[in-house]
């Protein structure tokens, strides 16, 4: 689903990204994990076109994604994003938030959209605030939301910036509770996250990013008891 090839990016002359291979199959979830500043959100970015790669190459489902005629809406349709800080435009309620990419994107027509719309609440438990705006949500409704908003494109991949990083510890387990059940589902995920338990519990496979580099991966119970990366094992006894 996603083939990552040589990935670099440098701002001016920070060099951020040093040289990533990653591929990721399609219903697999993987979690990327490492210390603030190694790389992860930029590397996101860059799936996403948010970021333009310096060099390397990205291929989702199929579709170059450098190339300079792949459409931009095409390429955010079909990895969509979850960000920490959720993003909802304050002046849409929840629905609106949520129909905004079917009906500027696809073209659907309002009614369509939503009837999917209410269908991508209901799934992540918030019909019934579906008229609300995000500030009478809480931070996990907020993120909820986001997350009905990024399928709503019906993306092929999902990809998550430490989206339970902003909330009140109360709040995180709703959220990872949406995230299990869409990967139960099959979809591809990619995870930047510190919940460990989540990355026990669903990652296929988990990555440890260091200095712009992949230090180190692999499946979660050999990654979590056998970490060889001395920095991982240093970071893996930060956060748990
Ligand atoms: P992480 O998500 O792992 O915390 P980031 O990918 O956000 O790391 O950032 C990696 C490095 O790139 C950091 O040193 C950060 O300051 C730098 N960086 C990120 N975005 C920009 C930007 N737009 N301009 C300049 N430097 C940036
Ligand atoms: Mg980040």
């Amino acid at each position: 689903m996603i083939k990552i090839t040589n990935l670099c990016k440098k701002f001016g002359d920070l060099e951020v990204i040093r040289g990533i291979d990653l591929h990721v199959k399609t219903g697999e979830v993987v979690v990327i994990i490492g210390p603030s500043g190694s790389g992860k959100s930029t590397v996101l970015r860059c799936i996403n076109k948010l970021e333009q790669p310096t060099s390397g190459t990205i291929v989702v489902d199929g579709h170059d994604i450098m190339d300079p005629k792949t459409d931009i809406n095409y390429v955010r349709s079909e990895a969509g994003m979850v960000f920490q800080q959720f993003n909802l435009f304050p002046h849409m309620t929840a629905l609106e938030n949520v129909t905004l990419g079917p009906v500027k994107v696809r073209k659907m027509p309002r009614l369509d959209a939503d009837s999917l719309g209410m269908r991508l609440l209901d799934k992540v438990g918030l019909a019934s605030k579906a008229s609300a705006y995000p500030n009478q949500l809480s931070g996990g409704q907020k993120q909820r939301v986001a997350i009905a908003r990024a399928l709503a494109l019906q993306p092929k991949v999902i990809l998550f910036d430490e989206p339970t990083s902003a909330l009140d510890p109360e709040l995180v387990g709703e959220v990872l509770e949406v995230m299990k059940k869409l990967a139960r589902e099959g979809m591809t995920m990619v995870v930047v996250t510190h919940e460990m338990g989540f990355a026990k519990e669903v990652a296929d496979r988990v990555i440890f990013f260091d200095q712009g580099r992949i230090q180190e991966e692999n499946e979660p119970k050999q990654f979590f008891a056998n970490p060889k990366n001395e920095r991982l094992r240093d970071f893996i006894g930060k956060v748990v």
